[in-house]
């Protein structure tokens, strides 16, 4: 271990009259942005100095066939370097901490006459001016915001170096480390609630854009069993294809207890097909939201039709809350329907009638016992609402039209992210591993 000792200065003002808290704070925040990037620099600075010494020998006697901890990138000898001096021009990089500019040290191969810098072979460094970290702060950003807002972000948050153009590559190669196929596959081995769910997506050459559809599972938290509380995995994506290319996503899951499906008939056929007769529970969610939809379609008046949405929507709710039997909260349902096919409304009647035999899973005793630990099979719509709200407000920006492998790769992201998929959460741990490398200021001018 070495220690490389620097020296900070602060040319400080008097404290007077005149002092302002804000320019001290200007100060530090400077310094938030500078210190670290150059710290960094004369610390593997030094570190180079000592790595080359130790390995060709001191400048005014060198020595021959001493060993390397690196290899050489030309013939991967490990021994037997000369020293070929220091770069006058530093190299770039852009990395979270800001832009760290570095004077490489050199060093010969006498095996093979390779000249290279051994820093960049040891800390695989090569062919980077933006390190992985970086990629990753940019592409966490812009899977909530804009390309150009998430780069105006890094910028004002630290010294980082971005552009828009730069938190777009970014993705692509985030992305790329998350489903090096195209595809992040299953995030757990199994659950016993699957949500599969769409939404259109503005993306590609059609001009009803393309299906952006979803495979979540609910688990249970792990932690006290008094606690237990429903967790949602994403299970399966595909951006641009129909239902069945999720197939090969669900095909290694065990059947589940109940799929919640959105009402497409394309969601209920791939569900029967990967697990033949387990229940379908329709989503209260879409199902609310496409009544509302088919009240639209029906002319019915805008005041009348939020109130009927609202009244379904608690009707819904009452089920659970007054732990309705399936057959009571029928009655009830088709009371209510009863009320809007009386106004007239063919759209809205028809599709509550075709939901019906797919409302009420949820109710079923076994299934209730089954899945209380995870509070109920229903609260899927929770989740798939707020999934499907990021995911919109985060493609529509702008209204700008994307390329599918462009909003493949931010949705990926996201989804990734938001559910703490384990290939999100190994690509975290790999590049912001926790700093274990003790660092300390000490006051020089004392006294
Ligand atoms: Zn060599």
């Amino acid at each position: 271990m070495s220690v490389v000792n620097l020296a900070l200065s602060i040319e400080a003002p008097d404290l007077d009259e005149w002092s302002s808290w804000s320019a001290f704070e200007s100060l530090a925040v400077q310094m938030t942005k500078e210190l670290a990037g150059v710290a960094l620099a004369e610390a593997l600075d030094e570190l180079q100095a000592r790595l080359v010494d130790s390995v060709c020998g001191p400048k005014w006697a060198p020595l021959r066939g001493l060993p390397a901890p690196f290899a050489c990138p030309g013939c991967g000898a490990g021994a037997d370097f000369a020293r070929k001096g220091r770069r006058t021009r530093p190299r770039r990089f852009d990395t979270a901490a800001g832009r760290v500019e570095v004077r490489l040290w050199h060093v010969g191969c006498r095996a093979c006459g390779k000249v290279f810098a051994p820093l960049l072979v040891m800390l695989d460094l090569s062919q980077r001016r933006r390190t992985d970290r970086l990629s990753l702060d940019l592409a966490e950003l812009a899977s909530q915001m804009s390309f150009q807002r998430s780069s105006a972000t890094a910028v004002m948050l630290s010294a980082r170096r971005a552009t828009a153009g730069g938190a777009h590559r970014a993705v692509a190669d985030i992305a790329g480390m998350l489903a090096p196929d195209g595809r992040v596959g299953p995030g757990a081995d199994r659950a016993d609630v699957v949500i599969l769910d769409g939404t259109g997506v503005r993306a590609g050459r059609l001009r009803l854009g393309a299906d952006c559809n979803l495979a979540i599972g609910l688990v249970g938290r792990s932690g006290r069993a008094t606690r237990r509380r429903a967790h949602a995995v994403l299970l399966g994506l595909t951006i641009g294809e129909r239902w069945g290319a999720m197939a090969g996503q669900l095909a290694a899951l065990p059947p589940p207890r109940v799929v919640v499906v959105d009402g497409e008939e394309a969601v209920s056929v791939l569900a029967e097909r990967a697990w033949p007769g387990v229940p379908q529970q329709r989503c209260w969610w879409h199902l609310c939201r496409g009544f509302r939809w088919a009240l639209y379609a029906d002319k019915a008046p805008s005041p009348w039709a939020n109130e009927k949405r609202a009244e379904l929507v608690e009707l819904l709710r009452d089920a659970i809350r007054w732990e309705r039997t399936g057959e009571e909260a029928l009655r009830l349902y088709d009371a209510f329907v009863d009320t809007v096919r009386a106004a007239g409304h063919h759209a809205a009647v028809s599709l509550l009638e075709v939901a019906r035999p797919q409302t009420f899973t949820c109710l079923d005793p076994n299934l209730r016992r089954d899945l209380a630990y995870l509070g109920g099979p229903e609260l899927g719509s929770g989740v798939i609402e707020r999934a499907m709200r990021d995911i919109n407000a985060r493609v529509d920006i702008g209204g700008s039209r994307w390329t599918l492998g462009g909003i493949r790769d931010v949705i990926t992201i996201l989804a990734a992210r938001r559910f703490h998929h384990p290939a999100w959460e190994a690509v975290n741990r790999a590049l912001r591993p926790t700093n274990n490398i003790p660092f300390r200021l000490a006051k020089f001018n004392a006294g």
